[in-house]
Order: structure tokens, then sequence, then C-alpha cells
């Protein structure tokens, strides 16, 4: 058992007005009470200010689902970390599978990005994952091991620390068909090892290691029981109440 502290995060996509997610924080506060692991909310841009004013007096920490890399200018409907920061934003979802498939996101935006997380002061939730093809042709080691090393390229030491790393096979997201908890771990652990290789041993074992792709109450405790999974990113089990709660607890 390693020390990191489990660290669950939601990733609501583009579901919820300002006042659907001031009233569901509000009631997953109490929910959540108990729970000794770190409780993340990635809502939508809009509905930051209302999240945040309704996590007051919780651990809920609130996260954005994407930022631009550049701290201002003429980029019509972006937003950048700076803004994100001063508003009490704690964590930033970058290279979520859906952004690099429906807005091209690209390894070279994901690492410009985290480096911008990193300069305002925002925590990146990296995300990495291999298609289905990727998987089948024997592929995932490798691509996943680019795709962690592209995303970390001029991160130091000590930021690299505090990112969280999501390993989320594009094949599980959406789709209800959950990796197995032994093919999650093998996973988890190349990115461990990869960030062994970049870094060091020391600051692989303090990096956290998410799991996402169909997380529900009832396989979460499974796969968060493996030596390499510090927790989850969780996408449509965020949306309702008792289902993310009972994945948060513990
Ligand atoms: C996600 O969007 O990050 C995700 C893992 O979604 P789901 O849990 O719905 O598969």
């Amino acid at each position: 058992m390693s020390n990191r502290k489990l660290i669950i995060a939601g990733n609501w996509k583009m579901n919820k007005t300002p006042a659907e997610a001031s009233s569901f924080i509000k009631e997953l506060k109490p929910l959540i009470k108990r729970s000794r692991n770190e409780v993340v909310c990635a809502v939508p841009f809009v509905d930051i200010q209302t999240s945040i004013t309704a996590a007051r007096g919780s651990r809920i920490k609130i996260a954005a689902q994407n930022m631009h890399f550049e701290e201002k200018g003429a980029y019509t409907g972006e937003v950048s970390g700076q803004m994100l920061k001063s508003m009490g934003v704690t964590y930033v979802i970058i290279g979520h599978s859906e952004r690099r498939e429906y807005f091209a996101e690209t390894n070279r935006t994901v690492n410009k990005k985290v480096i911008a997380a990193y300069k305002c002061g925002l925590k990146p939730i990296i995300c990495v994952g291999e298609s289905l093809a990727q998987r089948e042709a024997g592929l995932t080691a490798e691509h996943i091991r680019y795709q962690v090393k592209a995303a970390l390229v001029g991160v130091t030491a000590d930021q690299v620390k505090k990112a969280v790393i999501a390993y989320e096979p594009i094949w599980a997201i959406g789709t209800g068909r959950t990796a197995t908890a032994e093919q999650a771990q093998e996973v988890c652990h190349i990115i461990r090892m990869t960030i062994k290789e970049l870094y060091s041993k020391r600051v692989s074992s303090v990096v956290r290691i998410q799991y996402g792709g169909s997380v529900k109450a009832d396989n979460a405790h499974e796969l968060f029981s493996m030596e390499d999974i510090d927790g989850g990113l969780v996408g449509g089990a965020s949306l309702k109440l008792s289902e993310f709660a009972a994945i948060t607890a513990g």
C-alpha cells in the first residue's frame, strides 16, 4: 500500500447549469464528509463561480476541464489559466481524449497547457490513453510512454510531483466497458516507470495516477486498491449524487 492520498475527480463534461451545479455540490458535501480521499469536481467554465461558492466549508476542490496555453490575447472563446486561478480553481484537466479527438488537441498543445498551468499555480490532471486499435495491435505501452513524455517536456521534478496523470483507455470512456483492475494496474505501472525514468524513483513514488473509463461504485474500489492506481477520473457516474458519493467513499 502506498501513502499517496487517493484523488477522485468527477468530469462533468458539458453537463449541468450553474444552478444545477450549485445544488449538486451542496448535496454532495455531507455525503463525502467521512471520506479520507481528495474529492474534485471538474465543472464547465460557467459553473465555476457557483461551484466554488457551494463547495465552501468542505474539502471539495473545483477543477476546470480545459484551458488555453496563452496568458491573454485575441483567442476568441478561450479561457486562460490565470483566469481560472483567480476564481479559486485548483486543478485543470488537460488533454482529455475528447479534446484530442474533437478539438484537435495534440501532444504539443497538451505540453504547452501543462507548462502554462504550472506557471499560474494550477495543478494539471493530464490524460493519456490508447485506442482499441492501438491496444489490439500491442502498441499500448509504447503509446502511453510517448504521451507521458510529450506532456512533461520542460516540466521540473518539483512541478511533476503536483501532477495527476489520468490513464483513460479510449475504448473504456463512456462505453460501459471498464478495463480490468489488472489491465489498469499494468498501464498505471508503466506510467510510474516512465516518470521514474524521466525524473527519479522518489519523484515517481509521489505522483498520483488515476484510472478513468466507466468507473462506477461497483468497480471503483477494486481498481483503487491496485498498487499504482491512486483514484479515478469519473465521467458519467460523477453526475449521479449517490453513485459519485459511493465512489469517493473510503
Ligand atoms: C471521462 O470522461 O473522463 C470518463 C472516464 O468517462 P466515463 O466515466 O463516463 O467513462
